[in-house]
């Protein structure tokens, strides 16, 4: 198929053998991770990414998150011990056996803010960081030899 645009002849089969060629290809593959990471350069000097929890301005490697307010929430400890908050929570109300939770939330607290921004801005990658980090944690775990899985409850009365 060929088109006349604007003074140009575009031979499309030309384009499509042009694509299928390794050599070319593998430079048209290059030439677009440069532009990509030319664009979002730009756009990171443009709009740059800020921290959820505290707005400054986020260095290479952190996402949504700076590492400084990350590594500030505040861990429960819970899966080191079977008798924990979590598992008190859960007394009465659930058949459970270990009760796990990442952080301890605090009102007006930056790991609120975070959570905050997952729910309500529309940032679902911070529950993502957060089961990873978690995960890496329970990765080692004695507690995590005992279980067979793990199911999500809300801790929140009205749930
Ligand atoms: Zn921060």
């Amino acid at each position: 198929m060929k088109i006349i645009l604007q003074d140009r002849l575009f031979n499309f089969n030309k384009i499509k053998y042009t694509l299928k060629n390794p050599r070319v290809g593998l430079k048209l593959e290059l030439y677009i991770t440069l532009m990509k990471s030319f664009v979002t350069g730009l756009l990171d000097l443009l709009f740059p990414p800020i921290c959820v929890c505290c707005d400054t301005k986020l260095v290479q490697g952190e996402t949504l998150i700076c590492t400084i307010c990350f590594s500030s929430f505040p861990e429960t400890g819970a899966h080191t011990s079977a008798e924990n908050a979590v598992i008190d929570r859960l007394i009465g109300k659930a058949s459970v056996t270990h009760g796990l939770a990442l952080y301890r939330l605090r009102k007006k607290s930056l790991l609120e803010r975070a959570l905050f921004a997952m729910k309500y801005k529309n940032q679902p990658k911070i529950g993502e960081l957060f089961g990873q980090q978690y995960g890496s944690i329970l990765y080692n775990a004695p507690i995590t030899s005992t279980i067979d899985g793990i199911v999500p409850i809300p801790l929140h009365k009205k749930n």
